[in-house]
């Protein structure tokens, strides 16, 4: 197919939302590492995570087996509210870079969560749902997953509790709003609620929180709540899982006009879009079916990959979640506070983790000014405005294409766009402005927070 053939949007018909979700694990030769109990020592068995986690999710997290698993009838009638998400073409990005580069991609901001977030929020409720349970717990950071999980709750009609980082509660009141819209109920956190918020308070009485601190929060809250469970929106295997439609509509959208990635680029917080939109590229590279790149793009300020350690450490501040193998900066990493481009996660899927450690995908950090450029230029040229998350994939896929520019290759370049940033204009003001700074952790800060 000649390239004027191909539109400017792939969008798959409504028959074609995956009837399966695709389990990379069952694929990859060397299996991620299970939960370890952080009081024995031993991996978690599933009737210790019972009392956290949802069943049915927890047999989906410890399943390294099942390649494809049927998404219920009642979670695919909601995909196909949302579903297929479009496959862009982006011509405008590529006459703008002046790249013989093919860029495409998946964008997943076209619903409400303005994220990609809803595919497991939806995933998750259900089985909670199933489960009858009374109601469950999350944190959100920059809102997008309390978003998605507060409509996902609100469609199977599920009290929800959401402990939001207190700094986000407070600079983003609009995102609040929305949350509060679909019924679901907000604690800035930390929170005189649990413990292990009256901890962290007592500590420091003036912070302005943490993914990693809400997290304790949850988890505390859930399980110390009679029909309560807790449920999070990336790291986890069941969140890659759901986050599969991603890459199997991406590729089917491909195949239909005949084209393949040569590199497949998304940016990495706790590594759940991307785990989704490389899946089915992965499988081919598992299986040596295909051999494209895989590149994760991360924060210069919150550098898992690129300046981690590959170790089990906790998930959460105060540690008292399991013991995940991952790459981590150490559970009470928190960036720095100039860092705006969201992505704040201290660990990353256990999953990613384990193929970036075998060499089957590699990652680079990117400084904020530079991403927020990368942000500027897509937003003029494709006329959408992307979070600043999302931005981190433009900015690994825009010098992608700016090298194959310099080379005049014509590589396929398929990248995610994970979302809109619409409720992060503060950080856009930020760039605009030229107060934006990129002082990122020196070594000896890292080594300060290791496990
Ligand atoms: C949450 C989020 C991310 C990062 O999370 P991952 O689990 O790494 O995918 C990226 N983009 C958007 C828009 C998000 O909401």
């Amino acid at each position: 197919m000649s390239a004027k053939n191909i539109p400017n949007r792939i969008i798959l018909p409504e028959s074609q939302v995956p009837q399966q979700w695709y389990n990379l694990r069952a694929d990859m030769r060397t299996k991620p590492a299970p939960f370890l109990n952080p009081g024995t020592g031993e991996p978690m068995r599933a009737e210790e995570l019972y009392p956290v986690f949802c069943e049915e999710l927890v047999r989906q997290e410890m399943d390294d087996d099942t390649a494809f698993i049927d998404i219920p009838g009642e979670i695919l009638d909601y995909y196909r509210t949302y579903r297929p998400a479009p496959l862009h073409r982006a011509y405008q990005l590529e006459k703008a870079l002046g790249t013989p580069a093919k860029i495409y991609y998946k964008f997943e901001g076209n619903n409400t969560s303005g994220s990609h977030k809803l595919n497991s929020a939806i995933a998750q409720a259900y089985y909670a749902k199933q489960q009858g349970l009374r109601g469950i717990t999350t944190e959100t950071g920059a809102g997008q997953w309390g978003t998605a999980l507060a409509m996902a709750c609100t469609h199977f009609d599920l009290p929800l509790i959401v402990y939001m980082v207190k700094g986000s509660f407070t600079q983003k009141p609009y995102r609040r709003s929305v949350i509060q819209t679909f019924g679901a109920r907000i604690v800035p956190s930390p929170s005189d609620t649990t413990d292990a918020g009256r901890g962290i308070l007592e500590k420091m009485p003036d912070t302005s929180g943490s993914l990693g601190c809400a997290i304790s929060e949850a988890v505390e809250k859930a399980v110390t709540t009679e029909g309560y469970r807790y449920v999070l929106g990336s790291v986890l295997n069941q969140v890659l899982l759901h986050q599969s439609v991603i890459g199997l509509e991406a590729k089917a959208a491909m195949e239909s006009v005949d084209e393949y990635p040569d590199v497949v680029v998304g940016c990495a917080g706790g590594g759940s879009n991307l785990g989704g939109l490389i899946a089915p590229f992965m499988q081919d590279k598992l299986t040596g079916k295909a051999n494209p790149r895989v590149v994760a793009v991360e924060p210069a300020s919150c550098p898992s990959f690129t300046r981690g350690r590959f170790a089990y450490d906790f998930c959460d501040t105060a540690k008292i979640t399991p013991m995940a193998k991952m790459y981590t900066l150490g559970s009470g990493f928190i960036p720095r506070a100039n860092h705006a481009g969201g992505l704040r996660y201290h660990g990353m899927s256990p999953i990613l983790s384990q193929l970036y450690h075998d060499g089957l995908m590699e990652a680079i950090s990117c400084e904020q000014t530079k991403v927020f450029e990368a942000a500027a230029l897509f937003s003029k040229a494709e006329g959408i405005l992307p979070a600043p998350e999302s931005a981190h994939a433009i900015r690994g896929a825009i010098d992608e294409a700016l090298l194959c520019k310099e080379s005049g290759e014509a590589k396929t370049i398929l990248f995610g766009l994970t979302g809109t940033g619409y409720f992060d204009m503060s950080a856009y003001e930020q760039y605009l402005s030229g107060t934006m700074t990129d002082e990122i952790p020196t070594d000896e800060e890292l080594r300060a927070f290791e496990a």
